[in-house]
């Protein structure tokens, strides 16, 4: 899933755009495109390849406007092509999408009869049709964008704009995050709290199914069944925005952070050597004390962490632990043994085969859900029971580093928890690995002290192609 932004202002938002997409880079994408509204007319841009590369296009073709959306592409539906970038055009309505509409054939088909063309073969052309098709019979945009989400399975963050409502912006959400930037006179939107930092550090967390229209003064949000809401603003912490600091490129710089990263999830969790199991939330001790095993469903680096966590749950608590792919798992009619507990891991929040098998374990009787998570406005910790935050700050690595480390961190004070409420930590015990995790930042700081040394090995190294450790 990759970037979005819009924007709605009094002045050209290109160079918003543009700024934005640039910002979400760091999460990968084969091609860029936005549409802006110029003179009563949709304006559109694309390029395959890189964000620079459209910038060279809006700058050729003169692109302005003071209202707008713009995505980089992670293609899921048909090749990496200028056709089939976004934002996706039906009439006077242009779209970009995150995500995966699940039943798009269908509905495409459907179109097609009633004489809509496909120049693409995203799954996203769809929810422009779509949204043309429904102008025709509902009285406003907004009313459209509802009536077509409502149609739609799957995942998707959405902008929308339409040439004739040039005082509006519609954006939808649903298991792929959306959060709105509050300006002064011009509002804006985005899939990462990132894009928006430049313009506005005041953000609105969109929900699950929430929809929302942004005018230049005034923004309005509706949840899943129609009903207008307030959503709390927040102020983008400093760590969301992303800046190499000195380092040569974000990896090195988020090996780095590891000391701080770590000492921060452990804070609040341990005091005087002894653990807090409150702070997984209300009634934690119950669940722990009840746990007769444990489920760990995630995805990518988090399912490795939970790898690492079965061994020392089951050693340590002596109950059974299953690991298993939220990708496998979602797709399973899962049994659940009594008094399972069921912990999941994201660093975004926001992973949505972990969001979908998290929905459906609370449907399966488990004794509790936790999420360990990294980041505190996600669907993921607002749908767990229990939540515990790693503080690992926006990673931008692809490998993972901080974020890795702060979830085993996590794991381990979870571990300890859970052996402490079944008896099996005595107190000599619980001192050992409290003084070891407390420990652990320093520790850390001291290995990263050998990087000069870690360095001249390297060198010993750089020409082989092979490598074997035992
Ligand atoms: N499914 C859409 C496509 O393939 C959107 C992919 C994305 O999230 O970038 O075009």
């Amino acid at each position: 899933m990759c970037g979005i932004v819009a924007a709605i202002a009094q002045r050209d938002v290109v160079p918003i755009l543009l700024e934005g997409l640039r910002r979400l880079e760091y999460r990968g994408y084969d091609s860029a495109g936005l549409a802006v509204q110029q003179d009563g007319a949709l304006h559109l841009c694309k390029a395959v390849g890189k964000v620079a590369a459209l910038t060279d296009r809006t700058l050729h073709e003169k692109t302005a406007g003071p209202i707008g959306i713009a995505h980089t592409r992670w293609a899921t539906h048909g090749e990496v092509t200028e056709a089939n970038a976004h934002p996706h055009v039906s009439k006077r309505v242009a779209v970009v999408h995150n995500g995966i509409i699940e039943n798009y054939a269908p509905i495409r088909e459907e179109l097609k009869q009633q004489g809509y063309v496909f120049v693409s073969d995203t799954d996203t052309e769809v929810i422009a049709h779509l949204i043309d098709a429904e102008l025709g019979r509902q009285d406003s945009l907004m009313a459209a964008v509802q009536a077509a989400v409502a149609r739609f399975q799957g995942a998707y963050g959405l902008a929308v704009t339409d040439a004739e409502n040039p005082d509006e912006l519609i954006v939808a959400r649903m298991g792929s995050p959306l959060v709105l930037g509050l300006g002064i006179g011009e509002n804006f939107a985005a899939s990462d709290v990132a894009a928006l930092v430049s313009v506005t550090q005041r953000v609105v967390y969109l929900q699950e199914g929430d929809i929302a229209r942004l005018r230049r003064d005034e923004i309005s949000i509706f949840d899943a069944d129609g009903a207008e809401v307030q959503r709390e603003p927040h102020q983008a912490a400093v760590g969301d925005t992303a800046s190499k600091g000195g380092y040569r490129h974000y990896m090195l710089k988020e090996i780095f952070e590891q000391p701080r990263a770590l000492a921060e999830t452990i804070q609040g969790r341990i005091s005087n050597h002894h653990l807090l199991p409150e702070s997984l939330g209300p009634g934690a001790q119950e669940v722990l004390q009840r746990s007769r095993g444990v489920h760990i469903v995630a995805c990518g680096t988090s399912y490795h962490a939970g790898m690492v966590a079965r061994y020392w749950i089951e050693s340590l608590v002596g109950i059974p632990v299953n690991v298993e792919l939220a990708s496998e798992y979602r797709y399973r009619d899962v049994v659940v043994p009594p008094d399972t507990l069921f912990i999941t891991l994201s660093q975004s929040g926001e992973t949505a085969d972990t969001l979908a098998a998290l929905r459906a374990a609370r449907q399966a009787g488990y004794l509790s859900t936790l999420t360990i998570c990294n980041s505190p406005q996600s669907s993921m910790v607002r749908e767990s029971e229990l939540a515990m935050m790693t503080q690992a700050g926006l990673e931008i690595g692809v490998a993972s580093t901080k974020a890795f480390t702060t979830q085993l961190a996590a794991l381990l004070l979870v571990t300890a928890m859970l052996a402490q409420a079944a008896g099996r930590l005595d107190e000599a015990l619980e001192t050992e690995l409290v003084n070891a995790l407390q420990r652990l930042p320093d520790d850390i700081e001291a290995a990263l002290q050998m990087d000069a040394a870690i360095r001249h090995l390297a060198e010993d190294f750089v020409d082989k192609h092979h490598a074997l450790f035992l």
